[in-house]
């Protein structure tokens, strides 16, 4: 088993919502092409007529309504995804349905209909995969590369070579990170920041400064939410609910109620942020990316935990997620919703219990039954938009990771019967088992149900 060699730029992206494996993935994707493209002989750029993208498996199930057509698109202008502004990202394809890219100095159309939708069920290793074809004026293949968005925006391809670097940590699970953690005397948070620090040359500093980064981002999510009325994009007209809730729980006497409806409004905000395509973090997903920062603005604006806890805060919750990522899966295509609103329930509770000074096995604890309490739980996206249930979902999971925490922390920690390590396998093996149609395809459960709605 390889070590965990994950950074904090690649795990909390920042860029467009509303899906990081539909939109953020199949972005990078197109960018990584375009950069391959660009260093192909002269005389086979000659020949090339068109680019073609095939979608497969649930990019091409739920690609439409998850954005990965303008975000291919977007790559291929050469746009990344953090400066990829809903100004740029909105109008693709809407004002206009061609487009001129550049290779070197060759001028090639790009059209709507160059992307094609591919079978949903397929051949390849990921179910989410996509092809780009370079073609000649006969529509033959002069160059093609394949890539599988796997997830929280991350991509890969047929011989990507993953350079191993000795970090000062070296850890696979749970149980090795808490060995270190006992022999060096040395926080959670520390870890992943020395690691960090290895891993990418950066000083201790300019992690912060990039960690400081990620919580504006997520901040500036959950005000414009909450300060945005109307309805979402998309077929199903559903109305944003965060403002409401907020002018509520502002009205409300000191009660729990009104803690909660924060809460819930503050996910909520940032969740729907994310549908209407607006910059947003992956933490770990675009379609998750409601949860972490609903928890961050309660403790910060409610509980007035300092900047520094809370940056702290993010580097335990990135360790979580490094563990779920690494020996399971941060991918609704692969495992259905437990591991995108799951995976952020649990690193939201081992958030909470770090800023509160909780030891590593109440951290543990209160990740392990985050996670464990959104077992089986299926991805079947209303009209294949990141909305129902994936909104609502954001607060519940945002709920549950505070219940969380308040559960690990009570009694002895040591007494929990099921660690953090065994409940990322079952999830592994749940997620694994889950029929195709619960697998972000948008063609089962609540998907086909309510396709009316
Ligand atoms: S149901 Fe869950 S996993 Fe599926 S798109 Fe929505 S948030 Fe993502």
């Amino acid at each position: 088993m390889k070590y965990i060699q994950i950074s904090l730029e690649e795990f909390f992206k920042i860029g467009p919502g509303p899906s990081s494996s539909h939109t953020i993935g199949p972005m990078r994707a197109a960018l990584h092409f375009l950069e391959q493209i660009n260093n192909l002989e002269s005389t086979l750029l000659d020949k090339t007529k068109r680019i073609e993208v095939i979608l497969y498996g649930s990019l091409s199930a739920t690609g439409k309504g998850h954005g990965t057509l303008k975000a291919i698109l977007a790559g291929l202008l050469n746009y990344t995804p953090d400066k990829c502004t809903p100004e740029v990202f909105n109008p693709l394809f809407e004002e206009k349905k061609e487009y001129e890219l550049f290779i070197k100095d060759k001028k090639i159309n790009f059209k709507l209909e160059d992307i094609k939708f591919g079978p949903i069920e397929h051949q390849f290793p990921h179910p989410n995969t996509l092809v780009f074809n370079l073609l000649d004026a006969e529509q033959k293949v002069l160059f093609s590369q394949t890539y599988y968005s796997i997830g929280g925006g991350f991509i890969l391809w047929p011989g990507k070579k993953v350079e191993e670097k000795t970090l000062p940590y070296s850890f696979t699970s749970m149980a090795e990170l808490k060995k270190i953690i006992q022999e060096t005397s040395h926080s959670f948070a520390e870890i992943i920041l020395e690691n960090e620090m290895s891993l990418t040359g950066k000083t201790r500093e300019k992690v912060f400064f990039y960690l400081r980064k990620v919580l504006n981002v997520m901040e500036m999510a959950v005000k414009r939410g909450l300060k945005t009325k109307g309805e979402l994009p998309g077929s199903i007209k559903l109305k944003r609910k965060a403002p409401k809730i907020y002018e509520r729980a502002s009205f409300l006497a000191e009660t729990p109620d009104r803690f909660l409806m924060f809460l819930n409004a503050y996910s909520l905000a940032a969740a729907e942020e994310n549908a209407a395509g607006h910059l947003v973090v992956t933490a770990p997903t675009s379609g998750s990316a409601g949860v972490i920062p609903g928890v961050l603005y309660i403790l910060r604006h409610h509980f007035h935990f300092d900047i520094q806890s809370l940056l702290e805060g993010l580097l335990v919750a990135a360790g979580i997620g490094y563990l779920i990522k690494q020996n399971a899966s941060i991918s609704g295509a692969e495992v259905g919703c437990m591991g995108e609103i799951g995976s952020a329930s649990a690193m939201a509770a081992a958030m909470i219990a770090h800023v509160n000074g909780y030891s590593i096995q109440v951290i543990e604890n209160a990740a392990e039954i985050a996670l464990e309490h959104h077992l089986g739980m299926t991805c079947d996206p209303v009209g294949g938009l990141v909305q129902i249930p994936c909104i609502e979902r954001n607060a519940m999971g945002a709920v549950k990771a505070f219940n969380a925490y308040i559960l690990a922390s009570s009694g002895d920690p040591k007494s929990q019967k099921v660690s953090l390590d065994q409940i990322i396998k079952v999830m592994a093996e749940t997620g694994r088992d889950l029929p195709l149609k619960y697998r972000e395809t948008a063609l089962g459960g609540l998907a086909t149900t309510l396709a009316q709605c």
